[in-house]
């Protein structure tokens, strides 16, 4: 744990009693404040008030009097569509808002660190896609060469819920949008965006706020180096304006779409072979064409980011090169779960978004498309052009059929259910073939968790193939 510094004996209110909300109360306790709790839900007061804390209604008036700040969890929202009750009261009240990770960056450094020899590093990844597997992979490519190191955020551990750094710690923190909008506190030392795409477009007002929410992490938290996929407007604008010039090295831009010219640093992937460039030569390669835990050009993108990132930890290239290679990949992501009959079964449960479901599609040849759900705004438009090594669509969730007929140009079949869609699809698969799940859509219609139909799909596959 890391003990919250700053608010010895002061009160600090605790909007959201969830896994992070908990894990923030027990810090701020353990660093001598008194967290007062809630959540609107009473179940998860019960728990808080089980392990102690004051239960304290926040949505009372005057409940902010003599309140030092007010910590959010972050499925709350304190902007858009509407704050929540609690955050206005709170900003009416003069009380400063803000979440875990603004009192973890305060509160990570200690007096301890005077005596080390290296110098602990915080790694923050950002962007719509990808996140998850690029800290992943940063923190399994670290631990494979011998270095300690932790990951947290949205993956891993609560962030205040980590064991504090030793010398030559890393830790790798997974940031999602929400975090880093209302964060007080960010510097870490090096920050990935990955790239970006329409996503939680109702919790920041549009594009617009959804890009400025992710860019607060390098226009705020100043970190030294900046590892940035350029393969959209946005992270081009960003890398620009972060760089004094062509020749500063504090950017390190990626890309899977071209090759990167310049006196730059780069970090680029093309047919498959990732090439590292700094001051106009190449100075190391990859062929990520074997590496099975990272299939397809979208985890090119993720790897590319990762090797930047271990680059200027100080890695050697072939140490990254052998982490890549025993990295497994994670589940739901592009993860192949079985091969039978000379067809392949993946799982993509987590392609919630179309742009996501694209890249799953643009992985894989010949494909038997299990997609559907809970539709998420902006149509499914941008699927189309991706849909090229589409044989045939099964889809699923029970708006089924609408989803169905936005599909154009491919052959859709309504299957409505999970299993409708696997025996159809195992039916009609040939050798060669990919069964894919990489629904476009959000699980919540039929699922309480893209984890949860990602895991029925994986059930249903092994008991059908034995
Ligand atoms: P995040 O944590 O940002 O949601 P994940 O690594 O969990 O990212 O991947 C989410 C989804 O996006 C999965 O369907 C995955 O296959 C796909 N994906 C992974 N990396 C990328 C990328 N670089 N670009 C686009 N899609 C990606």
């Amino acid at each position: 744990m890391i003990p919250v510094k700053g608010f010895e004996n002061a009160r600090v209110a605790v909007l959201g009693l969830g896994r992070s909300g908990l894990a923030t109360a027990r810090a701020l306790r353990e660093g001598g404040a008194e967290a007062l709790c809630w959540d609107d839900n009473p179940a998860a007061r019960d728990v808080a008030e089980a392990e102690g804390f004051a239960i304290h209604d926040l949505t009372r008036q005057g409940a902010f009097e003599d309140v030092a700040t007010l910590i959010v969890s972050p499925g709350i929202p304190h902007l858009y569509p509407a704050p929540n009750p609690v955050i206005i009261a709170a900003q009416e009240a003069g009380v400063p808002v803000d979440n875990d990770i603004g009192l973890f960056f305060r509160s990570f450094a200690t007096s301890q660190w005077h005596s080390f020899d290296v110098m602990p590093k915080v790694v923050a990844i950002t962007g719509s896609n990808g996140k998850s597997t690029t800290s992943a992979l940063i923190h399994h490519i670290l631990d494979h060469s011998g270095r300690r190191t932790q990951l947290a955020g949205n993956i891993g551990r609560g962030v205040l819920d980590i064991e504090p750094a030793e010398d030559g710690d890393v830790v790798v923190l997974e940031l999602s949008s929400y975090q880093t909008e209302l964060a007080r506190a960010m510097t870490p030392d090096v920050a990935v965006f990955t790239n970006l795409t329409p996503d939680h477009l109702d919790r920041h007002g549009g594009m617009g706020g959804y890009f400025a929410a992710k860019r607060r992490l390098f226009a705020e938290g100043g970190p030294d180096r900046a590892v940035i996929g350029v393969d959209e407007a946005e992270g081009r604008y960003l890398a620009g304006q972060l760089a004094e010039g062509p020749t500063d090295d504090r950017v390190i831009r990626v890309s899977v779409d071209r090759k990167l010219a310049g006196p730059g640093w780069h970090v680029f992937a093309r047919k498959g072979f990732l090439s590292e460039y700094r001051k106009g030569r190449q100075v190391g390669s990859v062929d990520l064409r074997p590496i099975k835990g990272l299939p397809g050009s979208h985890n090119h993108q993720n790897a590319c980011a990762a090797y930047a990132v271990c680059r200027t930890l100080g890695l050697a290239p072939r140490v990254i090169e052998a982490g890549m290679a025993s990295f497994g990949g994670l589940p739901h992501r592009s993860q192949i779960i079985a091969e039978a009959g000379g067809v392949a079964y993946v799982n993509d449960s987590k392609a919630t978004n179309v742009d996501s479901a694209a890249k799953a599609l643009a992985a894989f040849k010949r494909i038997r498309w299990i997609c559907g759900g809970l539709e998420k705004d902006g149509g499914l438009e941008a699927l189309s052009g991706a849909t090229g090594e589409v044989i045939k669509a099964y889809v699923i969730g029970r708006e089924a059929a609408n989803f169905a007929m936005q599909l154009d140009g491919v052959e859709a079949e309504v299957c409505t259910t999970m299993d409708a869609a696997i025996s159809r699809a195992m039916a009609e698969a040939q050798e060669g073939e990919t069964v894919l799940l990489a629904p476009a859509a959000a699980s919540f219609d039929q699922y309480d968790s893209f984890e949860k139909r990602g895991e029925h799909f994986a059930e249903l596959v092994m008991a059908a193939i034995g």
